[in-house]
């Protein structure tokens, strides 16, 4: 028979994939994490998650880089499901459907939205009621870019990224974003060679920079260009050589700018322009540097239910 839950209707939501305008990392932490000040942006692209009451804990996922994503207890929309169902005293298991547009292993923190997606579409399933900030405690549990993918728009992060504040950020910026060809690249192995790379250094604790918060308040992507910065682009690079000649061909095609998003392997390509943004997916692609490229604007809301499907 039926249960009155699994004829609960199922809901979806969807998690936009981010961008460190600036990654800033500091020492490595007695915990193992790294100190890190960030400032994150939400892009148009996203993956959506829908819960739906089950007989069993479950989870599928379909769409972009599929093959390589886990279905079992570590897919990280599961461990939210897990972690939010023992937070609120035990809940009805739910079966997870994951549509990936994000690439997978790219800096764009794609498991994270899914954790994010999974925590408000089991919220909402489950009618807990936890608030923005309950669900943000949750979030944090979870990974460093969580409580982000709930947010969305255009905040800084300290901690370890899940500390999470808005900052008042003006315009719409044009993206274009180039996922590796080949494998992703693993968060953890860029920080070990960041951590190779800064031994015996005295990395200082990292702050956001009155540059970039300056340049978001004009709301011009000409002002945003020449500051973005991020930490972690010598070691992706190092790491896969590819990444840096994406980049010096971006540039070499008009980008305002190029870097590395995250952790790699993605870059991220600023357009003065969404008609400019055009040009270069269709330069970076017709050229050959670029098998695939995605393009998106910024800021974009965090995570949200998506409106039940009319029968
Ligand atoms: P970040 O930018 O936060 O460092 P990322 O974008 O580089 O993350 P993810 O796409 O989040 O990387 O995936 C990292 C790893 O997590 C993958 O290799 C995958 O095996 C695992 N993973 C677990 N659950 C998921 C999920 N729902 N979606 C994507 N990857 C997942």
């Amino acid at each position: 028979m039926t249960s009155v839950l699994e004829s609960a209707t199922p809901v979806t939501v969807r998690a936009p994939a981010k961008v460190n305008l600036e990654l800033f990392v500091g020492p490595r932490r007695e915990d193992g994490y790294h100190g890190l000040s960030t400032v994150y942006q939400a892009v148009g692209i996203h993956d959506e998650v829908t819960a739906a009451p089950a007989g069993e804990w479950g989870c599928s996922v379909s769409g972009r880089d599929a093959d390589s994503v886990p279905t079992d207890e570590s897919n990280l929309a599961l461990v939210a499901a897990r972690t939010l169902a023992e937070r609120t005293g035990g809940q009805e298991p739910v079966h997870l459907s994951v549509h990936k547009d994000i690439p997978v292993a790219g800096g764009m923190a794609g498991g994270s939205a899914d954790a994010a997606a999974a925590l408000l579409a089991c919220d909402a399933v489950w009618g807990t009621g936890l608030g923005k900030d309950d669900l943000a405690e949750v979030a944090a549990q979870i990974g460093s870019d969580v409580p982000f993918a709930l947010r969305g728009g255009t905040a800084v992060g300290s901690g370890r990224g899940e500390l999470v504040a808005p900052v008042l950020a003006k315009g719409v910026y044009h993206w274009v974003f180039v996922p590796s060809a080949g494998e992703g690249l693993s968060t953890p192995a860029v920080y070990r060679a960041f951590d190779s790379r800064n031994e015996g250094v005295d990395v200082p604790d990292p702050q956001p920079s009155a540059a970039l918060m300056s340049a978001l308040r004009s709301g011009e992507a000409s002002e945003l260009a020449p500051v973005l910065d991020n930490d972690l682009q010598p070691d992706a690079i190092a790491l896969q050589p590819a990444i840096g000649e994406v980049i010096e061909a971006a540039m070499g095609f008009g980008a305002l700018a190029a870097f590395v998003s995250g952790s790699g392997p993605t870059v991220a390509v600023l357009a003065a322009t969404a008609e400019g943004a055009i040009d270069l997916a269709i330069s970076l692609t017709a050229s050959g540097v670029a098998a695939d490229v995605m393009r998106a604007t910024g800021p974009v809301h965090g995570a949200h239910v998506l409106p039940a499907a009319r029968l």
